[in-house]
């Protein structure tokens, strides 16, 4: 299997990154190719705009999904976003490995996202949810958080994470074709002793031995709306 780890900690000691290096020494372990992808490291630029296009199609007016589509057609994509497109084209599993910022990612990740996942590549006419550019890939956020887990669980002050992360999951991932998997989370590593981090990350080795075997979240796929794309009846809760 070829594992692809997106990474967005820009400290080395943090626990992000000892999740990271976690999955990376497991993997290996087992004869999978790992490539990391270290944000911060690399540097990556995380704004969108019109650098992303070696050749405009329109010079006076930049609409990115036009130039994103053409540039896919004729290769001309800058250089570090056809790198980044060659590594998820080449994965079966994509890690997304982020502290949870403003209850979403980090915006160099969502930079990543926006100017990774084009249009042609990631989706396109016809080419979304179960139909996505990506199919046949498996996806799973590892996260960590500053507040603990009551608070997003039912009732809890900060709203449940399922809600929190159904845009990056059902808008991002499931949307380019992914197949998801439940999310691990690391709930407020800085806040917990050492002997329970300990276990925090025997959890998450014990949760990478499985992932091949593992049952993926659910969503609706495109045959289960009607011509308007609206959840048909049948089908609602
Ligand atoms: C801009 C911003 C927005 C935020 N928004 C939110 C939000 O919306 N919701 C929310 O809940 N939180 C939020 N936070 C908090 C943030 O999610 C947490 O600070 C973060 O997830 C903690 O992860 P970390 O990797 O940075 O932990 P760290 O602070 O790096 O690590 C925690 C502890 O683990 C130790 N450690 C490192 N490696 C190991 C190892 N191998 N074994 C055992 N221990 C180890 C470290 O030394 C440290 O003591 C936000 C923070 C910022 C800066």
């Amino acid at each position: 299997m070829n594992v692809l780890i997106v990474y967005a900690h820009e400290e080395p000691h943090s626990f992000n990154a000892a999740l990271k290096n976690t999955a990376i020494r497991h993997f290996e372990k087992l004869g999978h190719k790992v490539v990391v992808s270290d944000l911060y490291r690399m540097k990556f630029k995380a704004v969108a705009d019109g650098e992303d296009f070696l050749e405009r199609r329109n010079k006076y007016v930049l609409t990115r999904q036009h130039e994103e589509a053409k540039a896919h057609e004729l290769g001309t994509l800058s250089h570090d976003i056809l790198v980044e497109q060659k590594k998820v084209q080449e994965c079966d599993l994509l890690i997304l490995q982020f502290p949870l910022w403003w209850f979403s990612m980090p915006a160099i990740l969502k930079g990543w996202v926006d100017r990774v996942m084009t249009l042609g590549f990631a989706y396109g006419d016809d080419k979304w949810y179960d139909r996505g550019g990506l199919q046949g890939r498996r996806a799973m956020l590892s996260i960590t958080t500053g507040g603990p887990e009551h608070y997003y669980r039912e009732r809890g002050i900060n709203g449940e994470l399922e809600q929190i992360l159904y845009p990056i999951h059902h808008g991002i991932l499931f949307f380019c074709g992914f197949t998801v998997l439940p999310p691990f989370v690391a709930w407020s590593p800085a806040h917990i002793d050492k002997p329970t981090r300990h276990h925090l990350m025997e959890a998450y080795e014990k949760r990478l031995s499985e992932i091949e075997e593992e049952e993926p979240l659910s969503f609706h796929p495109l045959s289960h709306y009607g011509e308007d794309l609206r959840l048909r009846q049948e089908f609602t809760p």
